[in-house]
């Protein structure tokens, strides 16, 4: 299954006050593609992809899906940001995003966290996004959990959730920041597997990770970021085997 359109990011910039923490970063993801971003911390991974479904709104640059091209305005500040919030909220059922934290909704259950968006966003009968909702629950391996609410689910339990509530959004583009960093190491397995899993559905993600094994074996691009700026990409196998730069080289021996 290799569904959705291609991701083409330009040239995208962001400042903090005046600091500017992307300088310049494009990249393309075509379906199917499995992209691993690494690098030390602080060097805009998560910033990157916050910036593509606009959690954060980027000073410069263009973002592309498929044939639509994002409409983006100057705000006052210099930023850009979504020039129509009917555009901004389908760009984000096109792009999901699986955050570090989880960020379930605390007061509903694992199930009502996967239908909340398909019937409030998308206007789906409850009844079909119900249905779904099973499916997908059951596809990562959590039927018997459906009624419990995140507090009693375990942090590997609370991701696959958030995974399930991301699929029923139908997205083209994943996009992981982290997934497993705030769990414990014994709960990391079961999320990988998950995500491994997706990638060979063919499904298109870009997962910001520090799992290298994963990256290596799982990721069909890898790209290193090193403040703001891609400082090496290729496929994972060559450059995260073999890196041609210093700081890559430093990165992977653990010295950053
Ligand atoms: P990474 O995910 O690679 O660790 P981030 O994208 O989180 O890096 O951060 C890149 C830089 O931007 C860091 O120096 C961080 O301190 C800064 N930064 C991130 N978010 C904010 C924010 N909301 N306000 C100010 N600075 C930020
Ligand atoms: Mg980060």
């Amino acid at each position: 299954m290799s569904q959705g359109a291609t991701l083409q990011v330009d040239n995208l910039h962001k400042k903090f006050g005046q600091r500017e923490v992307l300088r310049g970063v494009s990249l393309t993801a075509r379906p199917g593609d499995v992209v691993a971003l690494i690098g030390s911390s602080g060097s805009g991974k998560s910033t990157l992809l916050r910036c593509l479904n606009l959690l954060e709104q980027p000073h410069d640059g263009r973002l592309s899906l498929g044939e639509e091209t994002l409409n983006l305005v100057r705000d006052r500040d210099g930023s850009l940001r979504a020039q129509d919030a009917a555009q901004l909220q389908r760009w984000r059922t096109r792009l999901a995003f699986v955050f570090q934290s989880f960020n379930l909704w605390q007061h509903r259950t694992a199930l009502e966290n996967v239908t909340e968006a398909p019937i409030h966003v998308l206007g789906r009968p409850k009844d079909e996004a119900m249905a779904r909702a099973e499916q997908l629950l059951a596809r990562v391996g959590l039927s018997h959990r459906q009624h419990v609410y995140p507090a009693q689910l375990s942090g590997g339990e609370q991701q696959r959730v958030a995974i399930a509530r991301a699929l029923a959004m139908d997205p083209e583009v994943m996009l992981f920041d982290e997934p497993t960093s705030a769990l414990d190491p014994e709960l990391v397995g079961e999320v990988l597997r998950v995500m491994r899993e997706l990638a060979q559905e063919g499904r298109t993600m870009l997962v910001v990770t520090h799992e290298m094994e994963f990256a290596r074996e799982v990721a069909s691009h890898a790209i290193f970021l090193h403040q703001g700026v891609i400082e090496e990409q290729g496929p994972p196998r060559e450059i995260l085997v073999r890196p041609r730069s210093e700081r890559l080289a430093q990165f992977l021996s653990g010295g950053v």
